[in-house]
């Protein structure tokens, strides 16, 4: 057994990340007296969260009518009839009073002429039930949304007296023998430090696992180290075949420009000049949803009409746009197209391609963040002391495919009701819980394991391998083939886990084996990501079965539950919740009006 000397931490609530939706859970916890500590690998404002830049929905009505009812109906549409209901019209109903409150804490919105939060179009978001025009439900700090509502996030946490501990890595969770979380194993980076976090309660909101594939919009830190703890505790991830394609990464740096450009009037052309989404998408042209723009865009570069030498990507035009409207709602972009593809965009228009940005899946919780862990007999079972939220988490709001501004959103009202619900359940009078001796030498064992890791494939390459494998195999379109031969490949690329070779034996930044850390978490993610899709026989939002092209809402509207153990991954399925929280009598959506059918713009 690995001897680690570590300084033990009690809280009523441990966060584990700092992002969105961390930060807002933090400052929920805190509000309310609970004694909270946040732990996060990086600093705060730096979570991939900072880079978000188009905006949050929520049917605020200030550019025009709007109702939390369309809202649900369009992302009830998005999902493609995945996501549970309860949680979609949670989401939607508790939108503005979120944004309100973010607006009350201090995030600098952009403003109309008569000083309400400004709205924009966003991809999928429409009026009367999908039947009337876009709606400007997006609201936005010009291009810098999720910056803003970080910086005002994090200083409203401080203010509230929650803890950091940051640059702490989260290796693992302490789990008692009847299946209860009681705490987290951390690594301090900086001075290699050992930590046992001691908690009622932990939140996961460590963000998605963009990083499984070689080309995504995130962060090199989103690497589903939550994912990675939570299977690793024998619990399952959910929904892990829903990857979002958004349509516009930079060609070649996969650098995000917002739906927001397409939103304030950009559009897309082939290699003759042609704004082909009109003729996919008559309706709603470049602001069809994501999974759908993505398709259209890889159809033409498949039939030949792509741009550039090589014909393989795409352009997205700005340039008709007033310099004025670029230079005040989309100065983010218009410096990182200089930046990463050389494009002046009030001249040119600039490249770009369909990029790995968002994962629909996680772990799985009800609307309150609570985790779930299904079992035949009741799929709604949930794991004492632990939640996840955010990019992490799968409430499910999003389904099959997530509409553009709903993260930031999700983040929010999420993160608040978790807060709210740890108010009821997290009573701080009791005494914390005896820990668990043995989960926690578990961790530190596979900790030291990796440290001392001496076999012959470098971390490096192994995950290079892995995300090579992720982008072929599980991209916008998918075939039995590629899927068949994906599995195959990943599953021994698992294997080679055990062969790594770590050469760093330091504890003080350790940046080796942090990356280590990282792909160990990484794998269970990416491997029930290929091990679903591969078992889904039909075609729904993101998930674009080529020998299936049919959504079948008869064998497949289901929750895909994934237990990861090692190199292998087994499946079971549980049931989408339909109803709604609110009846129709009480101003609730009727079933009717949500009841599954083709999805079409
Ligand atoms: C470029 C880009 C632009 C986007 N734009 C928009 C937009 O305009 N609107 C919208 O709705 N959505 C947008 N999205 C999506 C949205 O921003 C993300 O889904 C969301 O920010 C994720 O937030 P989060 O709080 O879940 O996680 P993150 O912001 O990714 O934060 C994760 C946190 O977890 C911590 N952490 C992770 N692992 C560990 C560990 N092992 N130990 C300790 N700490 C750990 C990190 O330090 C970090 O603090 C965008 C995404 C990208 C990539």
């Amino acid at each position: 057994m690995a001897a680690y000397e570590y300084e033990t931490h009690e809280y009523d609530v441990v966060v584990v990340g700092a992002g969105g939706a961390g930060l807002r859970a933090t400052l929920g916890m805190a509000e309310q007296g609970l004694r909270t500590a946040c732990v996060t690998k990086v600093f705060p404002t730096r979570s991939h969260t900072v880079a978000a830049q188009g905006g949050i929905a929520a049917s605020l009505s200030n550019m025009g009518p709007d109702h939390w009812q369309w809202h649900m109906y369009d992302t009830v549409k998005g999902s493609d009839w995945l996501g549970d209901t309860d949680a979609m019209e949670y989401l939607a109903r508790e939108a503005p009073k979120a944004v309100y409150e973010l607006e009350h804490y201090g995030v600098p919105f952009s403003r109309t002429e008569e000083g309400k939060i400004y709205q924009r179009p966003f991809g999928g978001h429409t009026t009367e039930f999908g039947e009337g025009p876009p709606v400007q439900r997006t609201c936005a700090a010009a291009d810098r949304t999720g910056h803003a509502i970080l910086h005002t996030l994090y200083g409203q946490s401080l203010k509230n007296n929650a803890e950091f501990y940051i640059e702490y890595f989260a290796i693992d969770l302490i789990m008692s023998e009847d299946g209860q979380c009681q705490g987290v194993v951390c690594w301090k980076l900086d001075d290699g430090t050992m930590h046992v976090f001691n908690a009622k309660m932990v939140v996961l909101a460590t963000g998605g696992y963009g990083r499984a594939y070689f080309s995504a919009t995130s962060a090199h830190t989103c690497t589903g180290d939550g994912g990675g703890m939570v299977a690793r505790a024998g619990l399952p991830l959910q929904d892990m075949e829903f990857v979002q394609f958004h349509p516009t990464g930079i060609y070649g740096s996969g650098c995000l420009i917002t739906e927001g450009a397409r939103g304030e009037g950009g559009y897309l052309t082939n290699s003759e000049g042609e704004r082909f989404m009109e003729r996919y998408a008559p309706h709603y042209k470049d602001l069809a949803p994501r999974d759908y723009v993505s398709r259209c865009m890889t159809m033409e570069i498949r039939e030949g009409r792509g741009v550039g030498k090589n014909k393989d990507h795409i352009h997205l035009n700005l340039s008709h746009l007033p310099a004025e409207a670029l230079a005040e709602r989309l100065p983010g972009i218009s410096e990182s197209a200089k930046i990463f593809a050389g494009v002046d965009v009030t001249k040119e228009p600039i490249p770009v391609l369909p990029t790995v940005h968002y994962n629909m899946g996680g772990i799985p919780t009800n609307y309150w963040g609570e985790v779930l862990n299904p079992t035949a007999d009741n799929p709604t079972a949930v794991v004492p002391g632990l939640m996840a939220v955010g990019e992490a988490g799968c409430a499910s709001v999003h389904g099959a495919n997530r509409l553009g501004s709903n993260s930031l959103i999700d983040l929010v009202v999420f993160g608040r009701a978790a807060a709210i619900r740890a108010g009821k359940v997290v009573d701080p009078e009791a005494p914390n819980p005896v820990l668990n001796k043995a989960s926690v030498d578990k961790a530190f064992d596979r900790f030291d394991a990796l440290r001392n890791a001496n076999g012959s494939t470098p971390t490096a390459e192994l995950r290079l391998e892995m995300q090579k494998t992720m982008q072929e195999d599980a991209a916008v379109f998918r075939t039995a083939e590629t899927l068949a031969q994906g599995v195959e490949k990943m599953t021994a690329i698992a294997a080679k886990l055990n062969d790594l070779k770590v050469t760093d034996r330091s504890l003080v930044w350790n940046s080796d084996l942090m990356e280590t850390l990282e792909l160990t978490n990484l794998m269970p993610n990416a491997l029930a990501t290929i091990v679903g899709a591969e078992a889904r026989k039909e075609s729904r939002g993101a998930h674009a079965h080529e020998d299936f092209p049919e959504r079948d809402d008869e064998n497949w509207r289901v929750h895909t539950v994934a237990r990861v153990e090692g190199n292998s991954v087994e499946l079971s399925y549980r049931p989408v919740i339909v109803d709604p929280l609110t009846p129709e009598e009480q101003g609730g959506i009727s079933l009717e009006k949500i009841a599954p059918k083709a999805r079409t713009f």
